[in-house]
């Protein structure tokens, strides 16, 4: 029961609905990093979730300007038309894919980009299906809208993509929305064309599904072009675009996301945003139409960096005995299987699954990860190369001494 004391020291129950999701574990591992480097302790954040450069220069240019020019009022709700404009010319320019500024809503963060979309499609009794690993907000907004999260796990040795087969094999008649991420966060999983076409053929069979396609890391692909879902006609309609400056901008702090969908969805998410926040940060949006208009080179700079990174991230974890990890595609995230430590000690703490790992790792080592549970997989954690190349080196060395220890 949660309970909080009023005045006269009554307790008061507070809403049922915070019992139905949890607090994001990637939030609580930085709280806790945080806490630790309070006491003076030198932590090595490897749970980051967002990049470790600065906003490109001409991005804080337009964001000074627009404080300059007053842009301190209320603006619509669903965004500036001229930056709904720039997201259609982005969405035409990266994907080939026509949209009018109709179908754009911005927000404040992708975050609130998928609690509109999903709490706008999703009513109680309805299924939602989540290949897993998954992004850890997906489950929890979910469940927020009282729908039921279906979870269907996936392996690394598929590269943790969901076939079609396991599609249609789990869908029924109450599967309201598929929710899924390319490049994924934790996998680094990218979905090539031809395996989103074979997942489109599915959904041309389903016509009341809809699929929310997050793909706000987009930039961060080493593969080569990015796919989107909504490219396939016969479902664009129903799909339901997320995407936001916060990673291929570094510019999480910024706050801005949005989504491009069929009209009366657009309108849908308008109406709840309406209610909840109202328009995204004026400045930020000004500062998004020149982030989305310009020149992409400060982001494939920040790419090519996080490139190298991933190399020696990879060579790194070689050399960690009973670690194994399939190289990432995209995003910035590794997501080993460490499962072969459980039952392992190091004389004062036994690991017994992902989240002792993690706490191991930052109680032993000073080294924040987050556990693999958290995504939904118990067999791995989550390692981000969203820090210097100094301090990933320092990082590994000390997850192979302190992992060295448990016998
Ligand atoms: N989607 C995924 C897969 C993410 O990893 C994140 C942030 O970590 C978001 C959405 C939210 O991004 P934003 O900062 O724009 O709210």
């Amino acid at each position: 029961m949660l309970y909080i004391c009023v005045r006269n020291f009554l307790p008061m129950q507070l809403s049922p609905r915070l019992k139905r999701f949890n607090e994001p574990e990637t939030l609580k591992m930085a709280k806790l990093g945080r806490e630790l480097r309070g006491k003076g302790i030198d932590v090595i954040d490897l749970s980051l979730g967002e990049p470790d450069f600065n906003t490109p220069e001409h991005i804080k240019q337009a964001a000074k300007k627009a404080i300059d020019e007053n842009w301190s009022h209320y603006p619509p709700v669903a965004g500036y038309p001229d930056l709904r404009e720039a997201v259609c010319v982005k969405l035409k320019r990266d994907n080939d894919l026509d949209y009018k500024p109709e179908n754009i809503v911005v927000s404040t963060g992708a975050k609130q980009s998928l609690a509109n979309a999903v709490l706008a499609t999703v009513d109680a009794g309805d299924e939602v299906i989540i290949p897993t690993p998954y992004w850890v907000t997906y489950s929890e907004i979910v469940r927020l809208g009282d729908a039921t999260p279906k979870l269907i796990k996936t392996c690394a040795e598929t590269k943790y993509k969901l076939s079609p087969q396991e599609l249609e094999r789990n869908i029924t008649d109450k599967t309201k929305l598929f929710i899924f991420s390319s490049p994924c966060n934790p996998t680094g999983t990218v979905y090539t064309k031809d395996e989103l076409k074979a997942l489109a053929d599915v959904f041309e069979k389903h016509p009341n599904i809809f699929i929310i396609s997050d793909e706000i890391y987009e930039y961060i692909n080493f593969i080569g072009k990015h796919e989107s879902i909504a490219q396939f006609s016969q479902i664009k309609d129903r799909v339901i675009i997320i995407n936001g400056l916060s990673k291929g901008y570094a510019m999480t702090g910024y706050r801005l996301g949005y989504i491009a969908a069929q009209a009366d969805v657009a309108k849908a998410c308008e109406k709840l945003q309406g209610q909840f926040t109202s328009g995204a940060n004026a400045v930020t949006q000004r500062a998004a139409i020149t982030a989305l208009l310009s020149d992409l080179r400060p982001t494939k700079e920040m790419v090519d960096e996080f490139e190298r990174r991933r190399q020696r991230v990879m060579e790194l974890l070689k050399q960690i005995p009973g670690v194994e990890c399939a190289t990432p595609d995209g995003a910035f995230y590794i997501f080993p299987i460490i499962k072969s430590l459980f039952g392992k000690s190091d004389g004062e703490m036994t690991i017994n699954n992902s989240s002792d790992v993690s706490m191991y790792l930052l109680n032993k080592a000073h080294v924040s990860t987050v556990a693999g549970n958290a995504f939904g997989d118990d067999d791995c954690i989550r390692i981000s190369f969203a820090n210097s190349m100094q301090n990933i080196e320092k990082g590994f060395a000390r997850i192979r001494e302190a992992l060295g220890k448990l016998k």
